[in-house]
């Protein structure tokens, strides 16, 4: 039997997400709309709407559905943003930011997933909006910054200079930072070329690869 995707994706915005705090009504209805199922491996699409973390293959996950929207949220995105995704996996977050901003950049370190995350926002016929990169994200995309917002899905010891560098004034970053196994998402904003943070939550992402500090 096909699963009926709508009404899981209506399950998942009602138990994972509304009851857990995710409050902006955009961010629920770009995850109400896009096939999450379609940014996972074709042999376990049925646990395309699981509350966890799930494999994409080279070794790396799709985040949990309230990471992407907490981090989505947090962003305070309005329509007009230029983007940065770090990170691009499946390219799944980069999915539900384009439905919230103008455009996004993403970079994908992992040549075989930049491919896979093209494939799925082509397929999805979201590729409009959304630049794929293959690179170092940990030094940004200078060629496309300043962003308005950036959104890192890997975690790093600090947070990479560069991306505070091409984070536009007034623009915010969230990304998980600490060690492998213990991290904190922080939202970082810039005013007036201060820089100030708070923490989010506690998490766990797979490491940020390149740059310094890691590996
Ligand atoms: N946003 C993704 C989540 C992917 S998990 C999704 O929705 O599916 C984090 C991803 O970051 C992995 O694909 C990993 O390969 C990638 N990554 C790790 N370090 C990176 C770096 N320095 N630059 C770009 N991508 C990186």
């Amino acid at each position: 039997m096909i699963p009926n995707w709508a009404a899981e994706r209506a399950r998942m915005v009602e138990t994972q997400l509304r009851r857990r705090g995710i409050h902006d009504e955009r961010v629920l209805r770009a995850m109400e709309q896009i096939p999450r199922e379609e940014f996972v491996p074709t042999d376990i699409r049925v646990m395309a709407y699981r509350d966890d973390p799930i494999h994409i293959g080279f070794g790396q996950t799709i985040s949990q559905p309230y990471m992407t929207a907490l981090m989505a949220q947090e962003l305070g995105l309005t329509g007009t943003e230029t983007v940065l995704d770090v990170g691009a996996g499946s390219g799944y977050a980069a999915a539900v930011l384009a439905e919230l901003a103008a455009r996004v950049v993403t970079v994908e370190i992992v040549p075989g997933l930049a491919r896979v995350a093209r494939a799925n926002l082509q397929r999805t016929m979201r590729g409009g909006r959304i630049m794929v990169l293959e690179g170092d994200g940990s030094i940004g995309a200078a060629a496309f910054a300043p962003f308005d917002a950036i959104s890192v899905a890997a975690a790093a010891p600090e947070v990479p200079l560069p991306l505070i560098e091409q984070l536009n004034d007034r623009g915010r970053l969230v990304i998980p930072v600490g060690d492998r196994t213990d991290q904190e998402l922080r939202v970082v904003c810039k005013q007036n070329g201060r820089i100030e943070y708070r923490v989010a939550t506690q998490c766990r992402f797979v490491p940020l690869r390149g740059g310094e500090g890691w590996q």
